[in-house]
């Protein structure tokens, strides 16, 4: 069976095997290692791989901190401003889709919040071009989404602006390599490509931390989990070591280049299929359609619930469009392996013959 969930999301099969056989008895300590204790030499050991393990992965330099926090995304939407934004200062952010309005609804509770570019006129099918951002003069920070789980739309580019980048990659990160040293904060849900929910990754330029608000909580302070080593209070361990299983994987499948070379290809593949029928359609604009969440429709609506149960029964799950657009959608992160695709897309064709 084939998992096309946009999150909690499908993970590898070596690792859920590899967490199976250790479950009981973690490397002979005779308990699992979601009984440890946080404050553990093999917690501690676990939580320092995975983190040296993500900097190897993604080239994070020491002039960024790295968190395993909790409270997924959405805590983040409230933890950028309570960290950046000062005090009569303003933020900027661009608004392509669900998720980026759902950071500005949070940011707009903390201070000034410009929305300096927005797609919601092209129902969010496009990213305005940058020619056409009304960027503030001296902005805390640029907040933009580079991937809409949603609406299917990604950045391939980075814009260039004055004020640090801070970037919601819950849906891309790890799919391809970034150039860390573009952006001031990374953040991202663990539950796509990361690993399971509950963890939630914050890269951090060093320079940023210690700015938060006099009344931001210490669990959302940056600069506490960074003091902390991620441990200030009792981190999510379980998750954390299933994450750290997944940068081993990701390592040993050649890294974030050769993660890119699949991900094109299982994308291109799924756009074919779409473009070159008249039955099914994105609505994406071409430089700007997601590697990992492919939204597609079909000509006749009537036939999406037929669509989804027949699907199903061919093991190919949670195909189900997001409420909000309706339609289908096919996540294909890193553990969506290309037969998954291929499966994907022979059945695709096998419908349209059937009710085309
Ligand atoms: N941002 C993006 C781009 C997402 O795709 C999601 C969840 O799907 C979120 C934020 C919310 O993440 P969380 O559920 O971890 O708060």
């Amino acid at each position: 069976r084939y998992n096309f969930c946009a999150g909690p999301a499908a993970l590898p099969e070596p690792v859920l095997e590899q967490a199976r056989d250790e479950m009981l008895d973690w490397h002979g300590a005779g308990l699992s290692i979601m009984e440890m204790s946080h404050r553990s030499p093999e917690i501690v050991g676990v939580a320092q791989r995975a983190e040296a393990t993500l900097r190897d992965l993604m080239g994070i330099g020491d002039d960024y901190a790295v968190l395993f926090l909790q409270g997924g995304a959405s805590t983040q939407f409230a933890a950028v401003p309570l960290n950046l934004l000062s005090e009569g200062g303003v933020a900027d952010y661009v608004n392509t889709g669900q998720w980026s309005k759902k950071a500005i609804a949070e940011g707009k509770r903390f201070g000034n919040v410009n929305v300096a570019a927005s797609s919601e006129d092209t129902r969010f099918t496009t990213i305005p071009a940058r020619e056409t951002w009304q960027l503030s003069a001296s902005a805390d920070y640029l907040h933009y989404t580079p991937n809409e789980t949603i609406g299917g739309v990604e950045y391939f580019w980075v814009p260039e602006t004055q004020a640090p980048l801070v970037v919601d990659m819950s849906s891309t990160i790890l799919s391809r390599p970034v150039n860390v040293a573009d952006y001031g904060v990374i953040y991202a849900g663990a539950q796509k490509n990361i690993g399971p929910a509950g963890l939630t990754l914050v890269i951090v330029r060093k320079d940023l931390l210690g700015k938060a608000d006099a009344r931001c909580p210490a669990m959302l302070d940056w600069k506490t989990a960074a003091d902390n080593d991620s441990m200030y209070n009792t981190p999510p361990t379980y998750a954390l070591y299933l994450a750290g299983l997944v940068f081993e994987w990701l390592k040993g499948q050649g890294g974030l280049d050769a993660m890119e070379v699949i991900n094109r290809r299982k994308a291109e593949k799924l756009y074919a299929a779409i473009d070159g029928s008249a039955f099914y359609a994105n609505p994406v604009e071409l430089q700007s359609r997601s590697l990992m969440n492919i939204p597609f429709t079909l000509a006749d609506a009537n036939l999406d619930k037929a669509f989804l149960v027949e699907s199903e029964a061919a093991g190919l799950l949670n195909l189900k469009g997001h409420r909000s657009v309706g339609g289908m959608r096919a996540s294909i992160y890193n553990a969506v392996g290309e037969d998954a695709v291929d499966a994907l897309i022979a059945f695709m064709q096998d419908f349209e013959r059937r009710n085309g």
